[in-house]
C-alpha cells in the first residue's frame, strides 16, 4: 500500500466534531474532500466506527514501541469477528512528536487480517530514546482515537525518575474502573498488568445478585468467545483511556484462560482439550495486547517472559509462572514439616520451569539496573494461613510461590550470593495490598532481609469490600509481612536513583467510574537498605 501525504483536515475536524473518539461515531460521514462521496455513499466502508476497542501501546525500547488496535465495528458480535467480513483490510499509522500531529515523525501501513480478528500490531522502530509520541489509526476515512506513549530511555542512560503504575484482576462485572480512571493524570512511564485482565469463567453477571454491570456470557472457551469476552472488557471507556495514555506490559495469569490452570492441567477438563482451549485463549490473549511478534502463540504456545530495561533506573523481568508450572498441590494426607507440606517442598517442583529460571537468574546477574524487578502475578514471600496463633502453615499456598518452595529459594539465594541491585517483586493475583519484606529464611525474623514485594490490589474484582481493613504489622504469624488493605484500587511506583516510592491508590467504591482515587499509603525503599519503610 502507498502512502498519501497528511491525512485529511476536514475529516479529522468532523470527526472531532462527531466524538470520534466515542463509539459508534458513524461511518458514514466521510463526504469529506479527499475521499469519492459517491464512493463512500455507495458502500460505506465500515457500517460503524471500526476503532471501537480504542488503542493501545507497549513493550517500549529505546527506539520502538509497539502500537496497537483492532478493527471491529461490532465488537460484541457472537462470531467474534468484530462485524467485519472475512477480509483483509490497510490500517494506516502515524506517530508525531505532537498531540496535533504537526510533527510527524513517522508513517506507515499495515495490513488488518481476519486470522488475527484485524488485529493490528506495529513495532515502530527508529524513535528517539526516553521521549514522549503520540500515534494514531486510519481505516478507510476512519480515523482511531489519539495514543500517547514512550520510548524507553537509552540502554544503560542515566534516568532521573520513572514513574510506573501495576494493576490487575479487573473483574467486569464486579465494578467499574474508577481505578483506570486515575491513571491518564499520572503521567505514567508506563504501566505493567499482572494478569487476570478477563475473567473467562465469568457469566454475564444476570444471574449474580452481586453484579455492578453486566456483559455477554456464557464462560469463554472458544476463540470466538474469548475475542467477544476482550470486546467485553474494551468497551469500557476508562480502560481504554488508560491504553491510550502510557504504554503497557502485560503479562497474564489464570483468568485470561480458566481459573487456576497450570500447565496442561485445569479443572474439569482433559490436558487435550484444555491444550485446545489454551491455544484459544492465548490467540485471542495476542489480538488483544501490544505484544510484540515474539509472543505470537504457537498452537497452545505462547513466549510471554520477557526483560524490559528503562536506562540504568529499572529493569522489568516480566514473569510467566502458569505455562511452565507443575499442578498446584493441596498437601492432602500428607506429613508437614516446618510448616510445609512434602510435595510444597519437592525439589522437582517448578513453578518457573527450567528455562525461563535460568533466564531469570542470567538477568539478574547481568542487569546493571538500579532497581531490578520481577513483575509476576502471585504472592511470593511466605504467607501464614495458619488460624492457629502459635503454628505456621503454609499449606494453604498451593497457587503461590509457598506452593513451590524450592523455586523461590534458588531465586532467594541467587539474590543472596550475587547481589544484583535492590531486588523487588510487584504482584497481583489476590485482591489486597500488602507489603513484604523477602528474607533469607522466612522463619527467622532476624535472617537478611534481600528485598521487598509490594502485592497491588485488584482494579473491581471482588467488589467494594464488606470490612474495609487496613494493617500495619501482620495479623498472623510474618513478622516479615508489614502491610495489609483491602480496598480496590492500583499501585503508584516512583522511582529515583536514591528511592523507590510505593503509593497505594484506592478507589472510594467500584460501584462509579467517577468515584475518587486517593493514597491510602506510602512505603519507600532506600537505595541500597533492603526493607519497606511506611513513608
Ligand atoms: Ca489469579
Amino acid at each position: 500500500m502507498t502512502l498519501q501525504g497528511n491525512w485529511d483536515r476536514t475529516t479529522l475536524t468532523r470527526r472531532r466534531l462527531l466524538g470520534w473518539a466515542g463509539m459508534g461515531a458513524g461511518g458514514l460521514a466521510v463526504a469529506a474532500s479527499g475521499y469519492s462521496p459517491a464512493r463512500a455513499s455507495a458502500r460505506p466502508f465500515f457500517a460503524d466506527y471500526p476503532f471501537t476497542l480504542g488503542v493501545a501501546s507497549g513493550d517500549p525500547l529505546p527506539d520502538g514501541v509497539v502500537l496497537w488496535t483492532r478493527l471491529a465495528p461490532d465488537p460484541l458480535a457472537p462470531d467474534g469477528n468484530g462485524g467485519l467480513p472475512p477480509e483483509t483490510y490497510g490500517v494506516r499509522f502515524e506517530v508525531a512528536e505532537d498531540e496535533r500531529f504537526s510533527r510527524v515523525v513517522r508513517r506507515g501501513a499495515v495490513e488488518a487480517t481476519p486470522e488475527l480478528a484485524h488485529s493490528v500490531h506495529v513495532e515502530v522502530q527508529g524513535l528517539g530514546p526516553g521521549r514522549e509520541y503520540f500515534y494514531r489509526f486510519k481505516a478507510g476515512p476512519e480515523i482511531s482515537p489519539v495514543g500517547r506513549t514512550k520510548t524507553a530511555p537509552a540502554l544503560g542512560a542515566a534516568v532521573d525518575r520513572f514513574a510506573a503504575a501495576f494493576a490487575s484482576s479487573q473483574h467486569y462485572i464486579t465494578g467499574f474502573y474508577a481505578a483506570y480512571r486515575d491513571m491518564p493524570a499520572q503521567e505514567l512511564d508506563l504501566v505493567v498488568h499482572l494478569g487476570d485482565y478477563i475473567y473467562a469463567d465469568a457469566s454475564g453477571g444476570r444471574d449474580d445478585p452481586d453484579a455492578v454491570r453486566f456483559h455477554s456470557g456464557p464462560r469463554a472457551t472458544t476463540l470466538e468467545e474469548y475475542r467477544v469476552r476482550y470486546g467485553d472488557y474494551k468497551t469500557d471507556a476508562d480502560l481504554r483511556a488508560a491504553h491510550a495514555a502510557a504504554a503497557f506490559v502485560v503479562t497474564f495469569d489464570d483468568h485470561e484462560v480458566k481459573n487456576g490452570w497450570a500447565d496442561e492441567s485445569a479443572r474439569n477438563t482433559t490436558p487435550e482439550a484444555f491444550l485446545r482451549q489454551r491455544a484459544a485463549a492465548f490467540q485471542a490473549y495476542y489480538e488483544h495486547m501490544p505484544l510484540r511478534r515474539t509472543s505470537i502463540p504457537r498452537g497452545p504456545d505462547m513466549q510471554l517472559y520477557r526483560r524490559i530495561s528503562f536506562g540504568d533506573m529499572v529493569e522489568f523481568n516480566v514473569l510467566d509462572t502458569r505455562q511452565y508450572r507443575d499442578r498446584q498441590t493441596d498437601c492432602s494426607g500428607e506429613e508437614t514439616a516446618n510448616g510445609y507440606c512434602a510435595s510444597a517442598t519437592d525439589p522437582g517442583r517448578t513453578i518457573l520451569g527450567e528455562e525461563q529460571e535460568r533466564w531469570l537468574l542470567d538477568g539478574l546477574g547481568s542487569s546493571t539496573a538500579r532497581w531490578n524487578v520481577l513483575a509476576q502475578q502471585i504472592i511470593f514471600a511466605q504467607k501464614d494461613n495458619a488460624a492457629n496463633p502459635d503454628k505456621q502453615e503454609y499449606v494453604g499456598g498451593g497457587d503461590q510461590w509457598d506452593g513451590y518452595k524450592a523455586d523461590r529459594d534458588t531465586v532467594l539465594e541467587f539474590v543472596q550470593a550475587r547481589r544484583p541491585s535492590n531486588p523487588m517483586v510487584i504482584t497481583g493475583d489476590i485482591h489486597t495490598n500488602n507489603v513484604y519484606d523477602l528474607k533469607a529464611d522466612f522463619s527467622d525474623p532476624d535472617s537478611e532481609t534481600l528485598g521487598s514485594e509490594f502485592v497491588g490490589t485488584s482494579i473491581s474484582s471482588g467488589g467494594d469490600p464488606g470490612n474495609p481493613t487496613t494493617t500495619d504489622g501482620d495479623r498472623t504469624n510474618d513478622p516479615h509481612h508489614l502491610f495489609f488493605n483491602n480496598n480496590r484500587g492500583y499501585v503508584r511506583c516512583t522511582l529515583t536513583p536514591e528511592r523507590w516510592q510505593t503509593d497505594f491508590r484506592i478507589v472510594t467504591t467500584v460501584l462509579a467510574p467517577e468515584a475518587p482515587v486517593s493514597t491510602l499509603a506510602t512505603f519507600v525503599v532506600e537505595d541500597g537498605q533492603p526493607g519497606a519503610k511506611r513513608a
